[in-house]
């Protein structure tokens, strides 16, 4: 492109991971391009789109990679997580059996994800206050309890996306630079 996105001194893989609904391809578009899609997407095909942030004086390209709906099919392959330092593995604050799906996720990860990649549990949705059905406090404890960090987010109205974002790649900065 003409806008000098092109130049970056790193360039990280990231990875969404989390139930189908959860708002991946949202909080994707939300980051990117300051985009959100009330409706159910129809994304397959669409693999990952970028964006530079600056991250202690350094420009930093997160490539953050969108399961594509594969994640209804149990069709996540390990391709999918080759190269990523960071992942956001995501619930829906409304959805209890997305929180109770993490662990799931999380053992996903463990299992096909660099050892060193920086985690973050993010609960989505905030805005949909009168329906939250998992409080706060248990997504940070379950965060502390495996040394992840965590954020609440909402790509609707963008509450924390860019944050949530910048602190992963701050963690990822400390590892890999
Ligand atoms: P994915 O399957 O995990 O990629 O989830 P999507 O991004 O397709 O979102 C699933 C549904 O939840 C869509 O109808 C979105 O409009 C909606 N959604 C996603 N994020 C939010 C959010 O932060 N707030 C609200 N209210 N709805 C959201």
């Amino acid at each position: 492109s003409a806008s000098g996105e092109e130049q970056y001194d790193f360039i990280w893989k990231i990875v969404l991971v989390g139930d189908s609904g959860v708002g991946k391809t949202n909080l994707l578009s939300r980051f990117t391009r300051n985009e959100f899609n009330i409706e159910s997407k129809s994304t397959i095909g669409v693999e990952f789109a970028t964006r530079n942030l600056q991250i202690k004086g350094k420009t930093v390209r997160a490539q953050i990679w969108d399961t594509a709906g594969q994640e209804r099919y149990r069709a996540i392959t390990s391709v999918y997580y080759r190269g990523a330092v960071g992942a956001l593995v995501m619930y829906d604050i409304t959805k209890t059996m997305s929180f109770a799906n993490l662990g799931k996720w999380l053992d996903e990860l463990r299992e096909h994800a660099d050892p060193h990649a920086c985690i973050m549990i993010v609960g989505n949705k905030t805005d949909l206050k009168h329906l939250r059905a998992v409080e706060a406090e248990e997504g940070r404890a379950l965060a502390e309890r495996h040394k992840y960090s965590f954020m609440e987010t909402s790509a609707l109205d963008a509450t924390n996306v860019v944050e949530a974002f910048n602190n992963l790649l701050v963690d990822i900065f400390k590892i890999q630079v």
